[in-house]
């Protein structure tokens, strides 16, 4: 009796490895998420790639060894509309920081002019939707706790890991008690200039005082949940409700000492800090930014091999992005990786992989229209209202 109810078992169990792999339910899901991801516009709003144009190594059209972006991988990825960003160490001020960001401005011209065959650069909402329809990558341009340019910049950060003279940080001693006066006249000649208003990096009383004064929504351009991962640079669940009331969206950040807190605690013990640990690292490569990512990236896996770091997987993306949308609904969260910015989890190694983003979200049980609203779609809605407030302040 035992050993026929063995037998039968294990004919059952020969039967089942028989059967081809694609009539299982996960391949049909697996098939559906790729049509759907490649069909849609899958926005990204944080990518630090323009540092690498300065680099004699780096070719944006080319598949490049290193790296998270290029327009090979990009393809591959389905990733078809991307923010490129301007950033300046926090501590360079004046005109030097405005040259410095007028010469990134340039180099994301220059190079889109380069891949035109592939690449448009875009300045509204119409302009992306008009790329993808052409089979384009939507290029734009978002500011990092700059100043006030408009050469088609269509966001700007408050701040970055330092206070502005007019915001504080959320990485830095506050000075001002959120947004000053003139920050707040900033905010309001952002909503003129139909720019959005990004609160990624700000302190939680500049986020509160840039949402009570900015008639458009607000975007978070590359922030997590700090209900997830106590960083200071996520967002707690009431500014996630909040930002949302308002109409805006959270774009989810990638970066591993963001989205993971055992990660976080262990890095902070590593580094003592991401601002020491930038220092330290100042002191041996000076202001070659290459360098910089180098030597972090060479710290980050020695640390992750002798055990002081532990794992962090791609999954934990999106366990933000659920968080989020049961938080505040599928109408307000959105992807802001911080590629070549930021510390990948394993199986994000890169672009190419975004297509599991969306599986994962389809496993879940998202239906394809809020999946392709996560994508890019609440991104550009926000862009939309910007530039429909745009107008009608310039109206008045
Ligand atoms: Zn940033």
């Amino acid at each position: 009796m035992r050993a026929a109810r063995l037998f039968a078992a294990a004919i059952l169990a020969a039967l089942l490895l028989s059967i081809p792999a694609s009539v299982s339910f996960g391949d049909d899901i697996a098939e559906r998420a790729r049509k759907l991801h490649f069909s849609s516009i899958v926005l990204d709003t944080h990518d630090d790639t323009t540092q690498r144009f300065f680099s004699k190594n780096f070719d944006l059209g080319k598949r490049n060894p290193d790296g998270h972006i290029d327009i090979p991988r990009m393809k591959e990825g389905g990733m078809n509309a991307i923010f490129f960003s301007i950033w300046i160490d926090g501590r360079t001020m004046g005109p030097t920081a405005i040259q410095k960001a007028l010469d990134q401005i340039d180099a994301v011209h220059e190079n889109v002019r380069k891949n035109s065959k592939d690449m448009m650069f875009a300045r509204t909402a119409a302009d992306v939707r008009k790329a993808h329809a052409d089979g384009k990558i939507a290029a734009l341009i978002g500011v990092e706790g700059g100043h006030m340019i408009d050469l088609g910049v269509r966001y700007m950060t408050l701040s970055h890991f330092y206070n502005d003279e007019w915001a504080d940080s959320s990485t830095d001693k506050p000075a001002h008690n959120g947004l000053t006066d003139y920050g707040k006249q900033i905010v309001r000649e952002m909503n003129r200039q139909g720019m959005m208003v990004d609160i990624s990096h700000v302190s939680d009383k500049t986020f509160y005082d840039a949402l009570e004064v900015s008639k458009a929504p607000l975007i978070a351009s590359h922030s997590s949940c700090r209900a997830i991962c106590s960083h200071p640079r996520d967002m707690t669940d009431d500014m996630i409700k909040a930002l949302a009331a308002k109409g805006g969206v959270i774009q989810i950040n990638y970066e591993k000492s963001f989205i993971d807190e055992a990660y976080r605690q262990a890095s902070e013990k590593v580094s003592g800090g991401v601002v020491a640990m930038f220092d330290q690292l100042k002191k041996q490569c000076g202001e070659d930014e290459e360098c910089l990512g180098k030597k972090m990236n060479e710290m980050e896996k020695q640390a992750t091999a002798e055990g002081k770091l532990p794992h962090v997987t791609w999954d934990r993306i999106v366990d933000h992005i659920d968080h989020a949308v049961k938080l505040a609904g599928a109408d307000h969260v959105g992807l802001g990786s911080d590629f070549d910015g930021a510390t990948m989890p394993e199986g994000m190694e890169d672009c190419t992989h975004l297509p599991k983003i969306t599986e994962a979200l389809m496993r879940k049980g998202y239906s394809d229209d809020d999946i392709r609203k996560i994508l890019g779609g609440n991104l550009l809605r926000v862009m939309e209202q910007a530039e429909k407030i745009s107008h009608e302040v310039q109206a008045q």
